[in-house]
């Protein structure tokens, strides 16, 4: 369903990506893992349509994605994926059942709406009772399943998370990588995730490994 053929990129003088590829297939679910500084988290962003590559193509259902305008990546960024990043980053000003509701509020969704859906992902996500809490009040484990109910309520067809259990302790980023599992499978969800724990990666469907801006074979390490 999206696919990064011989991408490059570089910020300034720095390579990121030096020729990757990648194809992901729909409802599967994707570990990228590797070193720090490998690429993973930009070429998780070129993939989302975030950054445009400097040379190479993305597809995503066999649309150029680094062909098109700004406004075209932005629509859909917001209407065909999710996102779910290593802090939450809910906006602290708003209650979580607020956050959860934004992006169908984006998307022109009416509040009532919106916040009857945001409202749904609360009890399956277990956070009964949280909706009307401001992410200050909200445990670390707390505030990631809620920016994983925000990542999905719009029903996206990719998700993409990177370092998703990154702030987790790692009994917390068990339950949130169940969680997520879980809604994918249900809803047939493409997910993209980027880690450095084989612990996570472990609920991946498949594995890469991106070194030096490249992405290698699957591979393993036998512990
Ligand atoms: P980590 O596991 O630490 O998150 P990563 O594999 O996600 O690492 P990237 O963030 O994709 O790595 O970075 C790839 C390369 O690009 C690194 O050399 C990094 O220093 C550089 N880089 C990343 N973001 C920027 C930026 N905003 N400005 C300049 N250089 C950057
Ligand atoms: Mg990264």
């Amino acid at each position: 369903v999206i696919e990064a053929r011989s991408v490059t990129f570089s910020f300034g003088e720095t390579p990121a990506l030096r020729g990757a590829s990648i194809a992901v297939d729909a409802g599967e679910i994707l570990a990228i893992m590797g070193p720090s500084g490998s690429g993973k988290s930009t070429l998780l962003h070129c993939l989302a349509g975030i950054l445009v590559p400097d040379s190479g193509e993305i597809l995503f259902d066999g649309r150029r994605v680094d062909a098109m305008t700004e406004t075209e990546r932005s629509s859909l960024r917001r209407d065909r994926f999710g996102f779910v990043f290593q802090f939450g980053q809910l906006v602290p000003e708003l209650t979580a059942a607020e956050n959860v509701a934004l992006p169908l509020l984006l998307s022109g969704v009416r509040r009532t709406e919106a916040l009857r859906k945001a409202y749904g992902w609360f009890e399956r996500l277990g956070l009964d009772g949280m909706e009307q809490r401001r992410s200050g009040e909200l445990s670390g484990g707390q505030a990631q399943r809620v920016a994983l109910a925000r990542g999905l309520v719009a029903k996206p067809e990719v998700l993409f998370a990177d370092e998703p259990t990154g702030a987790l302790d790692s009994l917390t980023g068990e339950q949130v990588m169940n969680l997520l599992v879980a809604a994918a499978r249900e809803q047939g969800i493409t997910v993209i995730l980027v880690t450095h724990e084989p612990r996570v990666a472990a609920y991946a469907d498949r594995e890469v490994i991106v070194r030096d801006g490249r992405v290698n074979l699957p591979e393993r390490i036998a512990s």
